[in-house]
Formats: C-alpha cells, structure tokens, sequence
C-alpha cells in the first residue's frame, strides 16, 4: 500500500481509504495508493509553505541547479527500476518506458543548467532613476499530472517550477502515480529538501479539486482532458491562481503530393501510435493531396495491417488502454465509426499471448473520413487514425484549423515556401516539417491554442511561466 509524500517522507492518508491500482496488460489489482482529501492536501500545501520559508527557500539559483542535477542522475542511476514500475502502472512497452525515464532525467539535467542563467533587464527610464525587472519564485504550485506520460509529464512541470525555486505540490492521476512516488523518494535521497516536491494521491474530483481551490496554492499547471480544465481553472478564479493548461488535440499530419512519402510513412504511423494513441500531441489525422490519396492509403494499409498491439514485455508496437473505462471509450468510439459506415481502411491486431483481460485495441485506419464526421473533429485517445483528403493549399490550411483545437501540426513536403506559407497560417503552438515529435523535445516549447490550453511549458520559456517579474525602480537623483 502506497501512501503520500508530504515533507520529505511518506505518510497515511487523512481518509484512510485506499483505491485500487490496475495493471493494464492483465487487469489485474497491483498496488493500492492513498485516497486523498481536502486535509491531505491541505497538509502538503502547508509542508510546501514551510519549505519555502526554511531550506528549499534559501538555496540560491546554483544550489537549486546542483539538486536538480543530483536528481537527474539518481534517475538515470535507477531508471531500470522506475522504467519497469511506469510499464507495469501504464501498460506502455518497456522500450517506451525507458525513454520515458531518460526524459525525465533529462527534464532534470535542462533545468539544472538553467536555473542560474534566468536574468533579469534593466529598463531605461527618466534621467536619474535606475530601473530593473527581475524574475522571482511564484511561490506554491500545484501540477495535476495525466496518466498517459506520468514520469514525463512529471518532469515536465516540477522540474522548471523547482528550478526557478517554487516548492510543489502534485496530483498525479490516480491511474498511474506509482513512478512519481519512487521517483520522490529517490529525489529526496539525491538532496531534495524536504516539502520542496510533495505528492498525494487520489481522485481528480477529490484531491485534485482541492489543491486548485485552494487559496494558497499561486498556480496551477494542468495536463488533461478539456473538461477537467475548465473545472480546474473556474477554481483557480476564485482565489487568483495562475494556470497553465495543457489540454489535448487533434493534431493534422498534412501530407502535400510531393513529400517524401518513403520517408514519411514509419514517422506518420508512430506519430499516432505511439502509446496506443493515448498523447495529447498525437498526429490523429493525416490530411493527404487527393493525387496521392489512393497511393498513401495503400502504404499506409500495408503498414496498419502489420501492427501489433500487446503486453509492455513482448515488444509490440502499442501497449493496452490505461484502464477499462478508456478502454470502453475508445471500443465504442470506433463502433459508432462502424455504425456510420466509415470505410475501413486496416485493422492490426492483438497478439494472441497477450494476457486475458488486459485493455487491448488494434490499432485501426479509417478513411477517406468525412470532415464532419465525429473522427475528424474530436480527440478518440485510442489507436485510431483519420485519413481526410484535401485539395491544394488554401483546402489543406482551412481543413487542419477546422478543429477546436491546435497543438501541433507536421507539413510533408520538399517545397520549402510551401512549408513556411502554411506553418505560417496554422492554429498550433508547434509546426513540424517533413519530421514529428508527439511529445518530444524537452528543449521545445511546447503548448496550445484554443480548446488545446495555453501558456507554455518545455525549452527556457517554461521558466517564465513558473516565475513573475518584479520592476525595481531606483532615484538617485
Ligand atoms: P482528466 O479527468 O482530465 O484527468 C487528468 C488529470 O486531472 C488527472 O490527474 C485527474 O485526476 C485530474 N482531474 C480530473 N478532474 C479534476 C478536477 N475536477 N479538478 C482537478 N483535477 C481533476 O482525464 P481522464 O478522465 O483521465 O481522461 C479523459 C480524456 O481526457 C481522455 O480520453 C483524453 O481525451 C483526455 N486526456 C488528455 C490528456 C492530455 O495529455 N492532454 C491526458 C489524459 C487525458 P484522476 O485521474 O485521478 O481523476
Ligand atoms: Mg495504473
């Protein structure tokens, strides 16, 4: 039984209630984590604060970097151990996992060489007055983490918010916290004051309302769906808290007719996917030039047919669906592509050793999909893909923005004005050309437009987003 992380050790929860944690590949009961409350979180927002008054808060920008850079390499030190609890509490393919623990390391390693390098400006003003702007901790964070990437999302969000000197407060989904709590405890062990990172578990209706309503948390950082968003932000308004909100997509691949489509074929299916389809930067749709339309359907049938779909050990290409309700979800998703007589275009399959009762879906192609079907527009978080035909251009700009959404986009093609003109009119916080990075890149600045969230986390950006500015105005006239 797995219980918080609040100053520095683990500790039970107020409730003494526990949920139980499945292992995707088998369905099987694993683990049990803590049901945090209201008092829980209460608990850790305070520990934080006394973090930020004590230890944590009087380390200067170089001591935080040096922790940080002992946390990275305590994690690349234990990454066979965290890699194999985020395959287990995930379902992901162990080979997945263990990029996902690099990257982690990684997220560390950046931001340790960042923190003493955030300057501030001087502003020039009116004879006799000195005036400069700097960058100061924001204070209590909270970051209400998905399961889908947790040790990278993780990584993501605490270590810029500890680079720039916050202390943290973090709700991992209650699917998968198992990898955050190890990694706490090892942080701790690498140097990490105590109460700078503290951790509870719990429901997002429980615990995760309750650290974004509470008033002394100063801003929220938010992965998820767009409906836990807007409740997250509607109680961060109530006390003032600053939000970043990464929400999903339904990011286009745009493939013009004269891409490299050799070249383009392995990238264009892995960008889907991927983790089974469960990344919010997944390339769900792939908008093709109809004159190349029947020649990319075939390759990519070719390679569709051919995926497999099984447990984290067994090498496949995607693992299950995190839990039996997404499973459920994405299952009835592609009936209702059925119901509505959406061509098939290919189908993978299940590996015949994967374990019974595990969440497995074939990953599947659809096509050519209508732009108002339901397929082209909102996000399946499944294995599913969308092949939409466009004209020229200007079609193949209007179709890519004619989503909610805008996170990120990939634009094949050898014509290098093309590329910029439509990079240029997309609705995307990121633009790929002629390659695709769902997820990657701790050094990109990463985030959405529109029903995607805002603000932006990855690369230097990220720690404007976990500071604010102070203007020192100086007479000395
Ligand atoms: P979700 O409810 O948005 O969960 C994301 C995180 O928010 C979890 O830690 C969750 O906790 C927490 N949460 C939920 N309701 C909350 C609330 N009212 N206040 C504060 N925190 C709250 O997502 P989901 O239900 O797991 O998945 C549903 C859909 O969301 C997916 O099908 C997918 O479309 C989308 N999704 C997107 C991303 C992404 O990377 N953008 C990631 C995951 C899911 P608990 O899980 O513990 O309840
Ligand atoms: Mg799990």
């Amino acid at each position: 039984m797995k219980e918080h992380f609040i100053n520095g050790k683990f500790c039970p929860s107020n409730s003494h209630q526990f949920i139980d944690v499945l292992d995707p590949s088998t369905g099987q009961v694993i683990e049990q984590i803590s049901r945090g409350d209201a008092s829980d979180v209460n608990a850790a927002v305070q520990s934080a604060r006394m973090a930020l008054k004590g230890e944590w808060g009087n380390k200067n920008a170089a001591e935080r970097s040096r922790i940080l850079m002992k946390i990275s390499e305590t994690v690349l030190f234990n990454k066979e151990e965290l890699a194999s609890i985020e395959a287990k509490d995930t379902g992901k393919p162990i080979e997945l996992a263990r990029k996902d623990i690099e990257t982690l390391a990684r997220y560390f390693e950046y931001y340790a060489g960042a923190a003493d390098k955030v300057h501030g400006m001087s502003i020039p003003y009116l004879n006799d007055y000195s005036v400069v702007m700097v960058r100061e901790r924001i204070g209590v964070v909270g970051h209400i983490i998905p399961w889908n990437y947790p040790a990278q999302m993780l990584g993501r969000t605490l270590a810029p918010a500890l680079a720039m000197g916050n202390a943290s407060v973090v709700k991992p989904a209650e699917d998968a916290c198992l990898t955050s709590l190890r990694f706490l405890e090892l942080a701790t062990e690498a140097g990490l004051p105590q109460g700078a990172a503290n951790i509870v578990t719990g429901y997002g209706h429980e615990a995760g309302a309750a650290l974004s309503a509470h008033p002394l948390v100063e801003m929220i950082t938010f992965t998820g769906s767009p409906q836990a968003g807007v409740q997250v932000q509607k109680a961060a308004a109530e006390h003032y808290a600053r939000c970043v909100l990464e929400l999903g997509g339904k990011s286009p691949q745009i493939v013009f007719e004269d891409a490299d489509l050799e070249k383009a074929l392995p990238i264009l299916v892995n960008g889907l996917v991927q983790n089974a389809g469960q990344t919010c930067s997944a390339g769900t749709r792939i908008l093709v030039q109809e004159s190349i339309y029947e020649k990319l359907k075939s390759l990519l049938a070719d390679r569709f047919n051919a995926l497999v779909c099984g447990a984290p050990d067994s090498s496949p290409d995607c693992g299950p669906i995190i839990t039996k309700a997404q499973f459920g979800r994405v299952k009835q998703f592609i009936q209702e592509c059925y119901d509505s007589k959406l061509p098939k275009i290919a189908e993978g399959s299940i590996n015949p050793h994967a374990p019974e009762g595990g969440f497995y879906v074939a990953p599947v192609l659809f096509g050519p999909v209508p732009r108002d079907h339901k397929l082209a527009t909102e996000e399946v978080f499944g294995p599913v893909l969308a092949l939409i035909p466009f004209k020229d251009e200007s079609d193949a700009v209007e179709l890519a923005n004619s989503t909610d959404y805008g996170l990120v986009a990939s634009i094949w093609s050898e014509n290098g004005a093309r590329q910029k003109r439509v990079a240029k009119q997309l609705d995307a916080g990121q633009v790929f050309f002629n390659c695709y990075g769902a997820g990657g890149g701790v050094e990109l600045a990463f985030g959405g437009v529109r029903k995607s969230g805002y603000g932006r986390e990855k690369g230097f950006i990220a720690l404007e987003e976990f500071s604010r500015i102070k203007t020192l105005v100086d007479y000395h006239g």
